[in-house]
């Protein structure tokens, strides 16, 4: 299977879709947020500066996936949340080198601003098992208030779910990541939808990657 870079806005709903795509196909999903979050457990200024909307050091994010896909052998992954940086891009192209690796497929999900916001506010997420939920559509909501359906978890907003950190993060994907979408179209690999619906994208990512269902 094709490895796939699902490139999006903020709050666009990457996990849910990476998720659904998880459950249908065998990937492993790999998220930079995830691992930043985990990581800054234990480092308060990782902490600060993910709570800050800012985007963490190339170098820094690099090498903490570049691990996580040395311990991958032939396994097809989704990459949620990286490249966010020309630089990544290129440091990840070079790594693929390296190691005898394709690209695969670049997915750009194209979401409106005002969409985006009222996702980002009603965004909750389970900090053990880390379903994220939705208070706001309810085939996504959970079955009872703030409550994981899955480990039964108390839910959580994001510390970074706030709408003035959300500005900042929005003018970090303007500046550094929306250029990406032109590196990867010269490259003949970015695929755009505009769907809002994830089991929709879904649909249409299996169709643009030829998996027989
Ligand atoms: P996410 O869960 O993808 O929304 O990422 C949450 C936060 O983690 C971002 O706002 C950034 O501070 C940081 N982050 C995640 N991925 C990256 C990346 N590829 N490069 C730099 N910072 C990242």
């Amino acid at each position: 299977m094709n490895n796939i870079i699902l490139l999006a806005p903020p709050a666009a709903g990457k996990g849910t879709i990476v998720k659904l795509l998880c459950e249908k196909y065998n990937y492993v999903s790999i998220s930079t947020g995830d691992i930043l979050r985990e990581k800054a457990k234990n480092d308060s200024d990782l902490s600060e500066l993910l709570k800050s909307g800012k985007l963490v050091p190339d170098d820094v994010v690099f090498n903490f996936l570049e691990s996580k896909l040395n311990k991958l052998d032939n396994i097809s992954y989704i990459l949620d949340g990286f490249p966010r940086t020309k630089k990544q891009a290129i440091m990840y192209d070079e790594f693929l080198k390296s190691t005898n690796r394709s690209l695969g497929v670049v997915i750009y999900l194209d979401i409106d601003k005002d969409e985006l916001i009222k996702r980002v506010t009603t965004r909750v997420i389970c900090p053990n098992c880390k379903k994220i939920y939705s208070l706001r559509d309810e085939k996504f909501a959970p079955k009872e208030y703030m409550i994981c359906d899955d480990c039964s978890s108390h839910l959580k907003y994001r510390e970074d779910d706030k709408e003035d950190i959300f500005e900042k993060r929005y003018d970090e994907y303007l500046k550094n990541t929306l250029p990406l979408i032109n590196y990867y179209k010269d490259k003949g690999v970015c695929i755009l939808i505009s769907d809002y619906d994830a089991k929709a994208i879904v649909s249409r990512i299996s169709s643009l990657v030829n998996y027989n269902d």
